[in-house]
């Protein structure tokens, strides 16, 4: 029985070893006969097809008569049938992993089956991993690795075992001869590779190309054994194309459309089967349409059968707004153009092999990609936009349809003052890249004709900057290049979009959203055809970036990802609140907030996709691990796909805020109520707020002063507007407002503290509060954000725990001690009572004098600082615009677990805003 597959089809030179070449005359003779055997009787006997290697047809002369009396009889036959084209046809293209075992095999069989169309054409990939496994074959024996021989019986076991699953009798009997017979044919090719040493193209396309020829035999048998008539295909007897310089290949349609007509008339069928991915040159040599080239075969043999329209079934459920690998947040795009679907599949979409769109384009016919293992998905329609199908509204977003990248690229830029005005030097560029045959992805000139750059695989770089160096060796000795220089690490993010680049406004929240997560741009080009702005990004940037853009134009929300650090009373609270308002800030506000880390001294939970915040505390008990704040911070900022990411420090440690300059460096916003960055040395707080201009990353700590009360934004707001501010007076403090507050009538100073103590005003040690440190740290950041360059040290303060007891070993002593003290209170009380006055623990910012101070105070009775309650905090800005006698006034609580968070909470949603949230 002659195998097609393997005889006439074997590549020129493959017929080395004698076994092979009498195994060839063998086959083609048995061949001549035209038996007819169940699973073979779809075949095309060498007879008919003359499809054979040279080799075979120096060979066959003596059997012409064959073939001619056989293409007469079939010329001459009235009842040659020809191909039905048009409509009637809807082509199936199935991936790899849809058929990928034989349960899957089984299930590819249903869909065709429950597809009602009059006539039916499949395109088969081979069995996942097939391929892969082909190539390594390849790879083995020409590095002459033994190991060629058990990777060959690997991929007999599995078709051979998929074939038991699947067929049964005569069907599992032919199958099983015909795979056996053809892996004996690979065993003696491969021996003659390993022999050699080497392999040549076609060899190479021969092997590879026979997964393709399996699953197609298998499938077409699985649908026959439904009891439909069902032919398959071995597409190099009907698909003919032309090898071109760019390791690509063109289809002859006129050709192939001949040898189609040919091989309908001897198999008609409503149901054929073909195998995708394999060809043969107009000389009849098999040869492939490349890696992943199954999606390519579909959408010619769509053109030659005018079908309907091409379905490609895979894995997924149609094209994603961006590789959902990538960003998990991607979005189905229910409609493509053929342009928008053909540059996302350039530019590394592979979704669909980029050369699938040119034949069906040219009869309209739609492409649809859907999801085997999803059959409820509608997928994805590539069509006309003109045709009723396409959805395109016209929101500004609607203009970017996806993002792709292309990794592992590097960038070559050439430049020199004596490339402007003069012609031909792109193209001497260009010609000596091509010399090196690299394949240039993207290109891009300044106006000023100074420089050229453009983007080439990394693999690809070091020949194509040696040949611009010997070509331009004169130009680069004689000054008129100053350099040939390559960038490397680089990676390509395209966007993708029916005229996204014409629409004012779309290139620059692009262009913006980068900005925004802190991503430098290195080169842009933009087509002339508007379908795609293409940008170079620093391969370590290149997915934050997708996922940065991509969550400006399809994340209707603002995603941000929280790091907090310290969950004790503060962080616990701003987790509770953040917990409690989740759900509305999504909804209402279009605000996404998730925890994707919370760290302690000692453990930390991470989670990839946010921290369930209504079991964070359990978590944390059971699924915690050894904090380290470097991991922490890298967890939160690089291992997932959000955009942004803030980490809110809610400790009062100087270690932690020592990072901030680092992690803002690094795009990472900080929010805080930690003073002790912005109270530190000054030039620190310079620096920070330094790189706070320089970029868009922000640095918010309003509950530093005030706790929640809007101090730092209403005096930002003051000095932004043009007022100066002239001073700053405040009662700053929750502890020692409480206690001046009810100081009163005869009670002692050491019972009101005794009692705000008691009542958790108080740090656990009342001396850190009343020594004045805390106010003097807060003074220093108001007077800091008004313009004045102070040191800590610069602000004398008042401490109000006397001299003795500074030195007490205990709180508990101290508490014991303080009764002693209450005279030296209570006699300033007396007199500022006799005045008509009360006592004040207050900060003040003079930034006429620039100085500060933190002392007591006497103020009237009327006096607004004599009126406050409780543990009220109260801050006059007195400025130009708010004079002397009317200044501008805040009060409020201003001490607490739950204002301080929400002070914190409130910067982060300011962040959000900053970054873009709906206001
Ligand atoms: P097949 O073997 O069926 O041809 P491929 O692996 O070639 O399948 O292509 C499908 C894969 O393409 C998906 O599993 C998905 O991971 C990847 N992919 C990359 N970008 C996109 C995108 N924008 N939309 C959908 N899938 C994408
Ligand atoms: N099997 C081939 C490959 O893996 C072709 C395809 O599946 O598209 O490259
Ligand atoms: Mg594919």
């Amino acid at each position: 029985m002659a195998s097609f597959s393997s005889t006439i089809s074997s590549p020129r030179h493959a017929l080395s070893p004698n076994t092979f070449v009498h195994e060839a005359k063998h086959k083609r003779i048995s061949g001549s006969h035209c038996r007819t055997f169940p699973l073979h009787s779809q075949r095309s006997p060498i007879c008919r097809m003359g499809f054979i290697s040279r080799f075979e047809r120096k060979e066959t002369t003596k059997h012409q008569i064959f073939a001619s009396v056989t293409d007469t009889t079939v010329d001459k036959s009235p009842e040659k049938v020809k191909l039905p084209k048009g409509d009637i046809w809807s082509v199936h293209k199935f991936g790899g992993t849809c058929v990928g075992t034989s349960e899957r095999i089984k299930n590819v069989a249903n869909v065709i089956l429950s597809d009602d169309s009059e006539g039916k054409l499949v395109i088969v990939s081979a069995m996942s991993k097939v391929t892969d496994m082909m190539y390594d074959l390849i790879n083995k024996a020409q590095s002459r690795d033994e190991s060629y021989i058990s990777a060959l019986d690997a991929v007999l076991e599995k078709h051979r075992s998929t074939a038991v699953d699947i067929l049964e009798g005569d069907d599992l009997g032919s199958f099983l001869s015909q795979l056996h017979h053809d892996i004996s044919n690979l065993k003696a090719m491969l021996r003659a590779i390993y022999i050699a040493g080497h392999a040549t193209e076609s060899f190479t396309d021969f092997v590879v190309g026979h997964g393709e020829l399996w699953s197609a035999q298998l499938l077409s048998s699985v649908v026959r054994k439904n009891g439909v008539d069902c032919q398959w295909m071995d597409t190099r007897e009907v698909l003919i194309v032309n090898p071109t310089s760019s390791n690509q290949v063109d289809p002859d349609y006129t050709e192939s459309e001949k040898r189609l007509e040919k091989w309908y008339s001897k198999n008609q069928s409503k149901t054929i089967v073909a195998t995708g991915f394999i060809a043969s040159t107009p000389e009849n040599i098999p040869t492939t349409l490349k890696r992943d080239g199954s999606d390519f075969s579909a959408a010619i043999m769509g053109a030659l059968f005018r079908a309907g329209q091409v379905t490609i079934w895979t894995d997924v459920d149609g094209v994603y707004s961006a590789d959902p690998r990538k960003v998990s947040e991607a979005v189905i795009l229910k409609t493509l153009s053929y342009q928008e679907a053909w540059e996302m599949s350039y530019f590394g979409a592979n979704v669909l092999h980029p050369r699938t769109i040119i034949p069906v384009m040219r009869y309209d016919i739609p492409i649809i990609i859907r999801n085997i293992f999803n059959l409820s998905a509608p997928g994805t329609k590539i069509c006309h936009p003109s045709a009723d199908c396409y959805e395109d509204d016209q929101r500004l977003e609607s203009f970017v349809k996806g993002f792709a990248t292309i990794d592992n690229l590097a960038l070559v830029n050439v430049e020199g003052t004596g490339m402007a005005g003069v012609p031909g030097t792109a193209s001497a560029i260009f010609d000596a890249v091509k010399d090196v045959g690299a394949n240039v992805i993207m290109i891009s000139q300044a106006s000023s004709e100074h420089s050229v750059c453009f983007a080439v695989p990394e693999k690809e770089v070091k020949a194509v900057a040696e040949a611009l160096q010997s070509r331009f060796r004169q130009a680069l000795a004689a000054g008129r290049l100053s350099q040939v220089a390559v960038i490397p690490n680089c990676s390509i993010l395209a966007a993708v979009g029916q005229k996204m680049a014409s629409t004012p406004g779309v290139s620059a929240t692009l262009f913006n959203a980068l900005a925004k997560a802190n991503i430098n741009v290195r080169a842009i080009a933009q087509g002339c055809s508007e379908y795609n702005v293409t940008v170079v990004l620093k391969r370590e940037d290149c997915i934050r970036g997708l996922r940065a853009v991509h969550s400006r134009f399809y994340l209707s929300r603002t995603t941000i990802a929280m790091g907090i650090i310290g969950p004790g009373l503060i962080g616990s609270t701003l987790l509770d609140q953040l917990r409690d308002q989740a759900a509305t800030l999504k909804e209402e506000f279009n605000i996404d907030l998730r925890v994707m880390g919370i760290t302690g001294s000692r453990t930390m939970l991470l989670s990839d996709s946010g921290i369930d915040l209504s079991r964070w505390r359990e978590l944390q008990k059971e699924e915690g691990v050894m904090a380290d704040l470097e991991k922490f911070i890298h967890h939160v900022h690089g291992n997932h796909f959000i955009p942004n990411t803030v980490v809110v420090d809610c400790t009062a440690d100087s270690l932690i805020a020592s990072h901030y300059n680092n992690w803002l460096r690094k795009g990472i916003h900080v929010v805080t109520p930690n003073k002790k960055a912005n109270s530190g040395p000054l030039d620190q707080y310079l620096k920070l707020r330094a790189l706070q201009r320089q970029s868009y990353t922000h640095y918010f700590y309003e509950a530093t002063v005030g706790a929640g009360l809007p101090i730092i934004s209403t005096l930002r707001g003051l000095l932004e507007t043009g007022d100066r501010i002239l001073r700053i007076e405040g009662i700053f403090s929750g502890t020692l407002s409480y206690i001046f507050n009810n100081f009163i009538g005869s009670r002692n100073f050491s019972e009101v503290v005794a009692e705000a103590k008691q009542a958790g005003y108080t740090e656990p040690d009342p001396r850190d509060d009343l020594s004045g440190t805390d106010v003097q740290r807060k003074v220093i950041i108001l007077a800091r954000e008004s313009g004045l360059k102070l040191e800590l040290s610069d602000i004398p303060v008042e401490s109000l725990v006397p001299e003795p007891l500074q030195a007490s070993a205990s709180a508990e002593d101290f508490m014991q001690k303080l009764p002693q003290f209450d005279h030296e209170l209570a006699a300033k009380r007396q007199i500022a009572e006799d005045a008509g006055e009360v006592l004040r623990y207050v900060g003040v910012v003079d930034v006429v004098k620039q100085e500060g101070e933190v002392k007591l105070r006497t103020y009237k009775k009327d006096h607004p600082f004599a009126q406050l309650s409780g543990s009220d905090n109260i801050i006059a800005f007195t400025t130009t615009r708010y004079k002397d006698k009317q200044p501008l006034i805040v009060r409020g609580p201003g001490a607490g677990a739950e204002v301080t968070a929400g002070g914190v909470f409130s910067d982060i949603l300011r962040l959000a805003s900053y970054l873009g949230a709906p206001s």
